[in-house]
Order: C-alpha cells, then sequence, then structure tokens
C-alpha cells in the first residue's frame, strides 16, 4: 500500500514522526503543496517565505539521496491530496499535527476527504513535546501562566527520538510541480537570511550544544554577537526536531558540568518551554489572534497605525536600542529576543499603538514568524497576555540599553549613523541635541508616555 506523507512544517527526515509512520508501510508519496493564500495573507512574509523555498530545496534533495522524490503541488491542500490518492491509489495519508487553528482547519477537511473516498487518514504529534491537553492543573483546566506550566511539563515523561530515515521508496511517474520560488508568490526579499535546510539546522544546533549552551544563563540576553541559539526558524519550519533538542539537553545535564553549566542548559530547556506554552494558549484560546487573551483589557483605546508607526518599522525613532532591533529585523528576517520586547514594548507603551499593528509586522518580517509564539510575545509585551506580572511591566529603552548593550556594540552594528559616538550617550535621552547629524531625536519623552499608558489602563480598569 502506498501511504502519502503530507509535509507541512516538518520538512526533515531525522525523527519526523509521522514519516517514520508511513516508510515503516512500504512505499511513501512525500509530497508538499505550496498553498495560494500566502500570495495574499496578511502575515505573509517575503524573507520566511525564502526561507521555506531552500528549506525545500534542501528537503528534495534529502529525499532524493534516500531513493525518493519529493512531489510538489499547488493549490488547497485537501483538493491536491484528493487528486494525488485518486492518481497513485494511495490507501492513506499522514501527516504530523499543526498546533495553529488554521491548520487545524484544513486538517479538518483532508480528514473529511479521506473519509469519502475511503482512505485511512493519521495525524500524529510531532511539533511538539507536549501538544493540546497534555499539560493541565491539578483541576484539569489548561494553564494561564508560565511557570507553574513549564514545572508540570517538565514532570512529564518525554518521548525517544527516532535516527534519521535511510530508504524511502517513492512509487514510479508521479508528476510533480518545481521546487516554489519567490517569485511565484510574487514576493521579493533582500533579507540577509542564514542557510536553509536540515543539514544547516543540525550544524546550527550541534554549534551551539557544543559551547554557547553553558553560557546561555548568563549571556542569553545580550544582543551583540551570537548568545542564543538561532534555531528559532528551524523549529518553525521543522528541519530540527524538538525531540532531538531536548534529547540533546538532557544528555548534557547528566554530564560532569558544573552548577553554572547545568543551570543554563536547564534555562535553555526551559526557554523551549515556552514554544509550547504559547502553542496550548492557541490551542485552548484561539481568540487571542483577534483579542486580548486577559479579557479584562479588551476595548482598551489603542491608537491606529499611522505616521509614527512608519517610524517604527524603519528603525527611525530616535531610540538607537529600538532602531538598532528593528533594523536587525528588517536586514535579516530575526531579531533577538531581548529586542523583540523592548521594540514591541515601545510601540505600544511608548507610542500606544495597538499590538496588533506591531504583531502583524513581525510576521511580515521574522523568517521563524510563529502564530503563537508571535502573539504570546506581543500580548505578554502590551500587557494584555498571560504574563505573571500586569501591564505596569513597562521597560525603559535608556536603562535596558545600559544593562544590556553597555558598550553600545549592538547598536553600532545595526546604526551605522552613530558609529562614532560615545556609547554612554545611548543609555540616557540626549537633551536636545541629536546623537549624530544624520540621525534623529527621540521621537517621544519616555517618562511622559510611561505615565499615559499607566493611565490607559488604569481607565480601563476603572470601566
Ligand atoms: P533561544 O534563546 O536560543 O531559544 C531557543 C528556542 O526556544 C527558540 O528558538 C524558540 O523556539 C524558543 N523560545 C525562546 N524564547 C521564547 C519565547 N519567549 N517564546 C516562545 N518561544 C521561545 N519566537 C518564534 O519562534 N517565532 C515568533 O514569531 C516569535 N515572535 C516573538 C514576538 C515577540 C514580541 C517576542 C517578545 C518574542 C517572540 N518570539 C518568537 C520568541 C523569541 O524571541 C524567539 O523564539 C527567539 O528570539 C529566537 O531566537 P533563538 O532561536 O536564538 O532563541
Amino acid at each position: 500500500m502506498h501511504v502519502i506523507h503530507w509535509f507541512r512544517r516538518d520538512l526533515r527526515l531525522t525523527d519526523n514522526t509521522a514519516l517514520a509512520a508511513a516508510c515503516k508501510t512500504g512505499e511513501v508519496v512525500p509530497i508538499y503543496i505550496a498553498s495560494d493564500w500566502k500570495t495574499h495573507h496578511r502575515w505573509t512574509g517575503a524573507a520566511r517565505q525564502e526561507f521555506l523555498c531552500g528549506c525545500l530545496r534542501s528537503l528534495a534533495q534529502n529525499i532524493g539521496a534516500v531513493g525518493g522524490g519529493l512531489i510538489v503541488r499547488r493549490g488547497q491542500a485537501d483538493e491536491e491530496l484528493e487528486k494525488i490518492v485518486r492518481e497513485t491509489k494511495a490507501g492513506a495519508i499522514y501527516f504530523n499535527r499543526d498546533p495553529d487553528p488554521f491548520g487545524r482547519a484544513m486538517e479538518k477537511r483532508v480528514e473529511e476527504m479521506a473519509r469519502r473516498l475511503g482512505v485511512e487518514v493519521r495525524g500524529f504529534k510531532d511539533v511538539a513535546i507536549h501538544e493540546r491537553d497534555e499539560v493541565l492543573t491539578a483541576s484539569d483546566t489548561s494553564f494561564r501562566v508560565f511557570t507553574p506550566y513549564s514545572k508540570a511539563w517538565m514532570k512529564l515523561e518525554k518521548p525517544t527520538p527516532q535516527p534519521a530515515i535511510k530508504r524511502l521508496a517513492t512509487p514510479p511517474n508521479i508528476s510533480s510541480l518545481p521546487i516554489p520560488t519567490l517569485a511565484e508568490w510574487g514576493l521579493q526579499s533582500s533579507a540577509q537570511i542564514p542557510e536553509p535546510g536540515e543539514k544547516a539546522a543540525r550544524k546550527r544546533l550541534a554549534d551551539f550544544l557544543r559551547g554557547s549552551i553553558f553560557e546561555y544563563g548568563a549571556r542569553r540576553n545580550i544582543p551583540a554577537g551570537q548568545s542564543t541559539s538561532l534555531i528559532s526558524a528551524d523549529l518553525r519550519h521543522g528541519t530540527l526536531s524538538i525531540r532531538e533538542i531536548y534529547d540533546k539537553c538532557s544528555r548534557l545535564m547528566a554530564q560532569p558540568i558544573d552548577a553554572t553549566q547545568r543551570k543554563s542548559v536547564f534555562t535553555y530547556i526551559n526557554e523551549l518551554v515556552w514554544r509550547e506554552f504559547y502553542m496550548q494558549i492557541l490551542w485552548h484560546f484561539p481568540e487571542v489572534l483577534e483579542h486580548e487573551f486577559n479579557a479584562k483589557w479588551r476595548g482598551l483605546k489603542w491608537r491606529d497605525a499611522d505616521k509614527n508607526f512608519v517610524r517604527w518599522c524603519n528603525g527611525e525613532t530616535g531610540f538607537p536600542i529600538v532602531d538598532a532591533g528593528m533594523r536587525q529585523l528588517n536586514a535579516t528576517g530575526f531579531m533577538h529576543n531581548r529586542l523583540r520586547m523592548i521594540t514591541a514594548m515601545f510601540l505600544t507603551k511608548d507610542l500606544h499603538i495597538d499590538w496588533r499593528h506591531g504583531e502583524r509586522y513581525f510576521m511580515q518580517r521574522l523568517i521563524d514568524g510563529d502564530i503563537g509564539s508571535n502573539n504570546g510575545g506581543w500580548q505578554w509585551s502590551s500587557g494584555t497576555g498571560a504574563d505573571a506580572a500586569p501591564y505596569f511591566r513597562i521597560q525603559n529603552p535608556w536603562s535596558q540599553t545600559a544593562r544590556f548593550d553597555p558598550d553600545g556594540a549592538f547598536i553600532k552594528q545595526w546604526v551605522p549613523e552613530l558609529s562614532d559616538v560615545d556609547a554612554t550617550k545611548f543609555m540616557e535621552p540626549p537633551a536636545g541635541l541629536r546623537l549624530a547629524k544624520n540621525y534623529p531625536l527621540p521621537m517621544v519623552d519616555h517618562a511622559i508616555e510611561r505615565d499615559v499608558t499607566m493611565e490607559m489602563f488604569r481607565q480601563d480598569f476603572k470601566d
């Protein structure tokens, strides 16, 4: 019997749950369906699509190397899968489940189609170590706050990763489109993205686990240089397995390392848990994609996107640390986590612009753009989300600079106008004098805007 493996956000051969199950049954039809909605969706990002195209090229090569051939089709998944079932007389469709509401809606359509055709259909857990209802409170409800969720997550038994597929036999003569290109989606990108694909992803992970992970606890908030693993886009596209990462980290913990190193590895694992926390928030509360997670804050009087929003997008706010972060994002499709928090808080708490505008802009730019983590990060930063500390967590961009970029290395890398400026000047607002001839004055006064935000939340609270 042929089994169709429908590739989605699992673009790898190593420890791919549904693919491994399909290979055990015999001949596999590995298919990727390029969806047309990506040409017009509000979250489509050219850099991420470029990364995706690269992952697909690498996947096709890897499948070729083990004896198979990736089939590419374009259109709506259920319709294209139905065509493939009829063409190949496949007896089953296997796929790894997608945690987001759009992916889940398509899974339902595929399941209905398969039932209509009398074909077996199986969805597997793969994208997360623990998904859906697996991590619940003592009273069987979903967690709304991270720390207790993480503690409960840590206690559960973890699955063992499986080795890479060694052989994948695909039936002959199945027509395939070429691997999609950015131009086909009508997109262009000039972002300098990292090398996509499973091989490059594995190298990134291996490099990190060899050294930097042991300093992660101390360095992860420093944006200059490489202080973090830089694998978020690999997890987003499934060129790395989350089970394998967890397993490798656990093995490091079991080695004779010192207490600081062990704490660092644990901190890293805990960050991976954030990803699953936001996935389960999206699973239990899909309304967060439109509304504030904390219902108390629905209806806050946010401002609309205006010329201030454009200055934020372009990294022209006059706040060096904010501008450096936004320029990093625009140039590379990536932004360091500390900067994501600083820039998101600046948009919402200094400019009072609706977090949904920032969320959308990030999705359009990030190569790791993931609707769960992005929405979670934005709601956390705007004070409306799953955060134990409420709205009055307002980061001061000047003191954040002093703490996390004290020598201005990150700012100077991304804001070349400031390369000759003394770094101490990035830590306090300039008193009416530009930091450089061609660099703007801060567009707002942080102390004043902080009070405006506090008042905005307090007003609403009274209502
Ligand atoms: P590391 O520090 O090395 O962490 C390892 C992995 O843990 C990451 O790759 C990621 O999968 C996970 N992780 C770490 N921190 C978080 C977190 N706070 N939330 C969820 N997962 C986390 N992450 C995305 O993957 N996609 C997004 O679209 C996204 N949008 C964000 C938007 C905002 C406003 C904020 C504040 C954070 C967002 N994050 C997002 C989380 C985080 O910034 C990135 O995961 C991280 O910067 C990726 O870099 P890294 O792989 O070097 O991370």
